[in-house]
């Protein structure tokens, strides 16, 4: 589903995504598997829930401490269990 207007989709891009949707895909955001009209879409929900942005912030700083400690090997899907982990903790 696309639109070209310019009015109102942001209303429609944030009105159409739930918090429910948004943690679907925040694994995908930090693994950086989403497509650029759904990390769009991921953006703008962050941008206005404030519980989602906690979420993503917590999980990606996990994620990038952890990328940064080259002993470590990033293992497929850390960022979906890291995520998991820290909605738990936050809800
Ligand atoms: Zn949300």
């Amino acid at each position: 589903m696309v639109t070209r207007e310019m009015s109102g989709v942001d209303q429609m891009i944030a009105v159409e995504m739930s918090c429910a949707e948004a943690w679907q895909d925040i694994s995908e955001m930090i693994d950086g598997t989403l497509d650029d009209e759904m990390r769009k879409r991921m953006a703008f929900h962050l941008r206005h829930c404030t519980h989602c942005k906690a979420i993503y912030d917590g999980t990606l700083n996990t994620v990038q401490l952890l990328g940064d400690d080259k002993v470590i090997e990033m293992p497929p899907g850390l960022g979906e269990r890291l995520f998991h982990r820290i909605s738990a903790e936050l809800f």
